[in-house]
């Protein structure tokens, strides 16, 4: 990619979140992930070249320097900041205007900055590919996968209730979505396999931003995102099917719907418990065992009772709750510690530099994170450790998995694909064709300091919500 002759041309809308907004290049596998910003600030950007240069500087170094550590770099890409020409990125925005799902349109992307942040396309990472069959892909975004188990939390329901399953009360009841989600956190992260089938298979029924599936590198099934024939069970099923047909199946041609969707979860569940290729132990996530079922989730609770160990430690999603982990006081008990280090800023405004509020997120961010007293002993210290450790685990509940899957041909096993590429392959050999796949974990950015009081006011009012509603319940 040479910056001084981009061409929008070569560059198609990917997708987008809440806070950018992502290009993919046609033909190479690699995507540009631009800043957006509130529509009403379209004519005057809320920071200058140099912020937003130090935004997006700031988010390669948090997920290289901090989040790579405690996810573990196999699954970790941090990319590059790259500076794009400003005519290129007006061109740009004109193209994929249109594309753009109506509901995300309340903010515009960054045009006057020209930083992106420069990634590996993940939904098509270069596999093992000797059929040239188009690389399948799903992104999940798991969201908190344990209950808080915090002495400071008020309400006996949140530790019963997780915090997912509480939250789909106050979307539908302020308007976000139409239809709650039956998706449980708890049922995905337990390790148990019929939990995990359950957990997914809720995920297809109600996507909301909890799940998309591409095939090729293009999205082929997401919630609300505007793409012709998503959201439909049996488009979704059309694409899955070549896939599937093996064995017997593709001799007698035909396979249930059912028995398709059952394939492919397994493989999907195969590989969020696989070790990613990595080495590692073959220990079980034993914390907060007994507190690992949600009483909201409709999976079968007898059936639950048993054999939910919880996932491989060498797993993906062993190490994205193991990071979540690090809330260990619950918003409730953090609250006052981030008010301590508030207070101490307002008294000490020089000081926010030198405890790295705003960054930067380097090695020494890590240790301010690692180095906490145990206790806490009305130390700064003390209160800046944890409102660092409690952002590192907003980002992990906000981060999305990625399963990139090709079907492997067992015949050629030999190829270690291309080198300084971080990624794993692995040959899963269960019961449907054998997948090649890669796995990783995106969205990765910081969390900002002062949205703490914000997180304290949206438990309150999603725990009031849920309270209300289940009581209304017959
Ligand atoms: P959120 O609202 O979840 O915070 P965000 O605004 O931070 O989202 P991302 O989640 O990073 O944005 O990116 C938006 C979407 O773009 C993702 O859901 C994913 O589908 C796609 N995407 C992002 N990075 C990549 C990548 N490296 N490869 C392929 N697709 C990507
Ligand atoms: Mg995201
Ligand atoms: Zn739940
Ligand atoms: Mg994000």
């Amino acid at each position: 990619m040479e910056l001084d002759k981009m061409d929008e041309n070569e560059w198609r809308y990917h997708g987008e979140g809440n806070k950018s907004l992502v290009v993919s290049h046609v033909q190479l596998s690699i995507v540009l992930r631009l800043l957006k910003y509130p529509a009403e600030d379209s004519e005057n950007p809320p920071q200058t070249v140099e912020q937003a240069f130090r935004q997006v500087q700031n988010i390669v170094d948090f997920s290289s320097n901090v989040m790579s550590c405690l996810l573990g770099e196999k699954f970790v890409h941090s990319g590059e900041v790259v500076k794009l020409p400003l005519e290129f990125v007006r061109q740009l925005s004109i193209k994929v205007q249109h594309q753009r799902p109506a509901w995300r349109c309340d903010k515009v992307m960054d045009i006057y900055s020209g930083c992106a942040l420069c990634l590996p396309n993940l939904t098509s990472p270069t596999l093992h590919q000797p059929t040239h069959t188009p690389t399948l892909c799903i992104e999940i975004k798991p969201k908190c996968g344990f209950l808080p188990y915090s002495k400071h939390v008020s309400q006996d329901i949140k530790t019963k209730v997780c915090r997912f399953c509480m939250h789909q009360h106050y979307k539908v009841a302020m308007g976000t979505w139409k239809r709650r989600s039956r998706y449980c956190p708890l049922d995905l992260f337990s390790g148990n396999r019929q939990r995990m089938h359950f957990a997914i298979r809720q995920l297809i029924d109600e996507p909301q931003n909890n799940l998309k599936i591409f095939k090729g590198g293009r999205c082929i099934f997401s919630s609300m995102d505007g793409i012709e024939d998503s959201m439909d069970l049996n488009s979704l099923l059309h694409h899955l099917r070549p896939y599937f047909q093996y064995g017997n199946n593709r001799i007698n041609s035909h396979m249930t719907s059912k028995a398709l969707l059952t394939d492919f979860i397994q493989v999907v569940v195969n590989a969020l418990l696989s070790a990613g290729g990595g080495d590692g132990g073959v220990g079980t996530d034993r914390r907060g065992e007994g507190r690992s079922f949600c009483e909201a989730s409709l999976f079968n609770k007898e059936r639950s009772r048993h054999g939910s160990q919880g996932s491989p430690s060498d797993s993906v999603l062993y190490r994205v709750r193991q990071t979540q982990m690090l809330d260990t006081l619950d918003i409730e008990g953090l609250y006052p510690l981030y008010r301590r280090v508030e207070q101490h800023l307002q008294d000490f405004p020089k000081e926010r530099t030198r405890l790295q509020m705003d960054g930067p997120y380097n090695e020494a961010f890590l240790e301010k994170l690692h180095k906490c007293p145990s206790e806490d002993d009305g130390s700064l210290e003390y209160a800046v450790s944890k409102v660092h450790q409690y952002r590192v685990a907003m980002t992990a509940k906000d981060s999305q998995i990625m399963v990139a899957l090709v079907p492997s041909c067992e015949e050629e096993e030999d190829d270690e694909g291309l080198p300084g590429q971080r990624q794993h392959r692995d040959f899963l050999s269960s019961r449907p064709p054998a997948f090649s796949y890669s796995v990783s974990i995106l969205d990765l950015d910081p969390k900002p300091f002062d949205n703490i009081p914000r997180q304290l006011r949206l438990d309150q009012n999603i725990v009031s919500c849920y309270l209300r509603s289940s009581c209304a319940l017959p």
